[in-house]
């Protein structure tokens, strides 16, 4: 039955069903088209979703938002630019980091333990303080074996 199994029962919430799961569309770094006319795609049918994190909720919300403001704005074809000038940017720098950390994790977790700013950095893109385009300076001095901030700004290590 497994730890879920006895999790169910032990509330009284009967068996586990069969196990399910869903692809989360991120962008493959291909220019995607995302309006066309009158129509355009957000959210996971325009791939929005985090390369690194899977999120794709706030991209969902963000990209319907773009879209909505370009209508007021002019036209979709604004949405498209916005997106890429944007998001899509924006995930580029994630996708390069989800192909270094997922492709050899006990390297990158062997950094973590040896630099605690090295998660902090993470922690700070999932709190919206940095971007990912941001990260790169911090994984730098990280790696010369500096602080991942220089000194004056608020430390990433605390
Ligand atoms: C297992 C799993 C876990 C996830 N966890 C997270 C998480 O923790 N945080 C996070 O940010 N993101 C998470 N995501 C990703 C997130 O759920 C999606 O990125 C987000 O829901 C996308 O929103 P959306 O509105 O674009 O699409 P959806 O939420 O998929 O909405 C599309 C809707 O359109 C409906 N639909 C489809 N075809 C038609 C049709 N022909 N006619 C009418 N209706 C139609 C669908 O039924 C659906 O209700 C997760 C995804 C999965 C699969």
């Amino acid at each position: 039955m497994g730890c879920y199994g006895a999790f169910l029962a032990r509330l009284g919430l009967g068996r586990p069903g069969a196990w399910r799961g869903a692809l989360i569309p991120c962008p493959d770094g291909r220019p995607a088209r995302l309006a066309s006319g009158r129509a355009a795609v957000i959210g996971d049918a325009a791939a929005a979703a985090d390369p690194f994190l899977g999120e794709g909720i706030g991209q969902a919300l963000h990209s319907g938002l773009l879209a909505a403001r370009a209508i007021f704005d002019g036209g979709l074809d604004l949405y498209q630019a916005r997106m890429r000038a944007g998001l899509m940017r924006e995930h580029s720098h994630a996708r390069l980091l989800a192909r270094l950390i997922y492709r050899a994790p006990a390297c990158f977790q062997s950094l973590a333990q040896r630099h605690p700013g090295a998660t902090e950095l993470a922690w700070q893109v999932l709190r919206g303080q940095r971007a990912y385009a941001g990260i790169w300076a911090g994984v730098a001095r990280l790696l010369l074996g500096l602080s991942a901030v220089p000194p004056g700004q608020a430390s990433l290590d605390q």
